[in-house]
């Protein structure tokens, strides 16, 4: 750890010290994460596990990891594996690992406490029919024909609707409270749907299936959570979530605090998963784990570290305000943090041939270059440098203004870690591109100082053509192009087309053969880069995680 850090401070962490020093639930805290498994964790998630996470470290609480699973159609294990790894991968650990589907049972028995206080009621009504007559904002809803059932009757339909007498949508269960009430939330919610699908968990065992409502608080309850921290579209939802607890207080069932803060956007992203999900299986992307997917997987295949994204998610803050992130701010927290820890390397992302004719043929030799000049304790390591290197393409122009501080004919450059280097001339194919530069180098500048005092304006990554490793290097940009494709409708329109340029012959120094996937560096002058799983021991696979510098700003100013 560096400096030790103020712990954060916003509006939840003022309501859960509150209540710890007015020594509720015996001043303890207890939090969950709650994802529903039915794809994998984004960005936004990040953030909630954050606030649910470090809530609960602050307060010397715990933190329950519980999997949402009462949409059996949606759910699959593949899901829930791949979101313990990403938790993980964030630097968490969860104190008990719970599946709302393992209280099917006991919420089931609390639905029938309802049934029998009068709370509760089967109706008939399809679904559809149960949403047209909830009414709205201005009309009060229509009761269901079937509101006023008796206890006896209602006993019944439920046990068979759960032992399968019924078909999919026939009847559902609904908390009896008000139909003319203004929070339309309140209007006989829906507990139950029959759906006769297996879960994957539970199989076979359940063909009624609790709705999120119903299920949520009275899991957090289960658990002895005492803040149920979620994002702000549930705000509407509180007071049914107190109808219920309160409906099941005198069984000595807890009573959990649901509290709200605005959910994380980004732009030119998007994080729901129903449509993250409709851009793996359109094709559109390369899979969940795509690098320009703002999932966790997608990020960490991209270059991502865990620090930075928990450092994003903390420096953001919680608040009750929406609002959207510009990705830079993320893409800064990456920067910043593998400024400070990556390794530098030189490669060339589009070669240009250079012969240094006055260096002698056949030799070579090993010049000492610095790591990180951030981190001295990175130290130190060699590269090797002969007659004929590899130079990137956009360091020579022919006709350069005189502001151009790279490589033209009759114009000394460094060449980074070893000589300067003068361009004589240029050697052009037939069709007049220029394939190959000649220099030459003063042996005095070994290092890259001139003894004499001579300055030189710029200073060019280069490899060694003889000792270089071909690469394939995956450049990513923004996968949309519009700053806010959730709000349009024919959002995938709005997909960005040169969000992926793949470079196949980049040129590497020797050093980097053989880096495994996860491995992330600076290529000097160009980026983060991270090894990608495709990468093999023939050809090495990089990934572009993110520039030096914010280039989209600054072309954004060109455009005006
Ligand atoms: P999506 O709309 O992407 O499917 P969700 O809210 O349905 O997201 P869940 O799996 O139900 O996803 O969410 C688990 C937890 O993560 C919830 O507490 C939810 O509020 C929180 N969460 C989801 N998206 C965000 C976000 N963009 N910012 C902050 N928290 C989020
Ligand atoms: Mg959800």
């Amino acid at each position: 750890m560096t400096e030790p850090e103020a712990p954060p401070t916003d509006f939840v962490r003022d309501i859960v010290r509150g209540d710890v020093a007015d020594e509720k639930n015996d001043g303890k805290v207890a939090t969950r994460f709650p994802p529903e498994p039915n794809g994998y964790l984004h960005i936004g998630h990040a953030k909630a596990i954050c606030v649910d996470f470090g809530i609960a470290r602050e307060f010397g609480g715990t933190c329950n990891l519980r999997f949402d699973d009462t949409n059996p159609t949606k759910e699959s294990t593949e899901y829930v594996d791949a979101i313990k790894e990403d938790v993980r991968w964030l630097g968490f650990e969860w104190d008990g690992e719970f599946f709302a589907s393992d209280y099917f049972e006991q919420l089931y028995e609390w639905a029938v406490h309802l049934v029998r206080e009068g709370k509760a009621y089967v109706d008939d009504l399809p679904l559809e029919e149960v949403r047209r007559m909830r009414g709205s904002l201005t009309e009060p809803g229509e009761p269901s024909p079937h509101r006023d059932r008796s206890v006896e009757e209602n006993l019944d339909l439920f046990a068979r609707m759960r032992a399968g007498e019924f078909a999919n949508g026939e009847k559902t269960l609904r908390a009896k409270i008000d139909m003319a009430a203004a929070n339309t939330n309140l209007r006989d919610p829906v507990l139950y749907r029959i759906l006769h699908s297996p879960h994957h968990r539970t199989g076979d065992t359940w063909c009624i299936y609790p709705m999120y409502d119903w299920a949520h608080g009275q899991s957090d309850a289960i658990e002895g959570i005492t803040h149920s921290i979620c994002t702000l579209e549930f705000e509407i939802h509180r007071p049914l979530y107190e109808w219920f607890l309160e409906q099941l207080k005198p069984l000595g069932v807890a009573q959990p605090r649901q509290i709200e803060f605005a959910r994380l956007n980004l732009t030119y992203t998007m994080m729901s998963k129903r449509r993250l999900l409709e851009l793996v299986e359109g094709g559109h992307v390369a899979g969940w784990d795509d690098p320009r997917m703002p999932t966790l997987g997608g990020l960490r295949r991209r270059g991502y570290t865990p620090e930075s994204i928990t450092r994003f998610a903390t420096d953001l803050g919680v608040t009750k305000f929406n609002s959207t992130t510009d990705m830079v701010v993320l893409e800064n927290a990456l920067r910043n943090h593998l400024n400070k820890v990556a390794p530098r390397f030189m490669a060339v992302l589009r070669p240009l041939k250079v012969v240094v004719t006055n260096y002698p043929e056949g030799e070579s030799e090993e010049l000492e270059a610095v790591n990180n000049p951030e981190d001295e304790s990175a130290g130190t390591r060699t590269v090797p440098f002969s007659r004929v290197l590899y130079i990137e393409r956009d360091d020579f122009m022919e006709d350069a203004p005189r502001k151009f501080f790279r490589l033209s004919v009759g114009r000394e450059v460094r060449l980074r870690y070893a000589y300067f280097v003068t361009c004589t001339d240029v050697v052009k194919d037939e069709s007049g591109e220029i394939v190959e530069l000649h220099c030459t180098y003063d042996p005095a500048t070994r290092g890259g100082d001139a003894p004499d005092g001579r300055k030189v304006k710029g200073t060019l990554h280069w490899v060694s053509a003889e000792h270089a490793v071909p690469a394939e290097v995956r450049l990513y940009d923004h996968l949309f192009a519009t700053e806010n494709p959730a709000a349009e409708e024919d959002w995938l329109e709005h997909l960005n087309p040169t969000s992926l340029e793949v470079v196949e012959d980049a040129m590497l120094e020797p050093n980097l053969a053989g880096q495994e996937p996860g491995f992330r560096c600076q290529f000097e002058r160009l980026g983060y880069f991270a090894v990608d799983p495709d990468t093999t021991d023939e050809k090495p696979v990089f990934n572009r995680a993110v520039t030096l510098r914010d280039s989209w700003a600054k072309a954004k100013k060109k455009g005006g």
